[in-house]
């Protein structure tokens, strides 16, 4: 038994741990380029408003007042459901 064989075997663990790596490795979270629905505009997560045009991004919960985005179907905080606007759509 020579300690010729430790080189090898650590290449082994090394290459394994490549593999590991590579398979393991998820996409980074990027933070989301956001842009304003109305201009197209860059705009962060938590603007409350365009700062280009003016459009109000989000807006409060009718249920519970809580600030909620714009395209959120339902109110995290109380499950409201915001998409009542765009109902009403059947005929009646
Ligand atoms: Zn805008
Ligand atoms: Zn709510």
């Amino acid at each position: 038994m020579g300690g010729w064989f430790m080189p090898g075997f650590f290449m082994v663990i090394i290459v394994a741990v490549i593999i590991w790596l590579i398979f393991r490795r998820q996409p980074a979270p990027v933070p989301q380029a956001l842009s304003c629905p109305k201009c197209s505009g860059a705009i962060h997560a938590s603007y409350f408003r365009c700062p280009h045009c003016g459009d109000t991004l989000k807006h409060n919960c009718p249920n519970c007042s809580r600030i909620i985005e714009h395209d959120w179907s339902y109110c995290p905080y109380c499950n409201e459901n915001q998409s009542t606007n765009v109902e009403a759509t059947s005929s009646s």
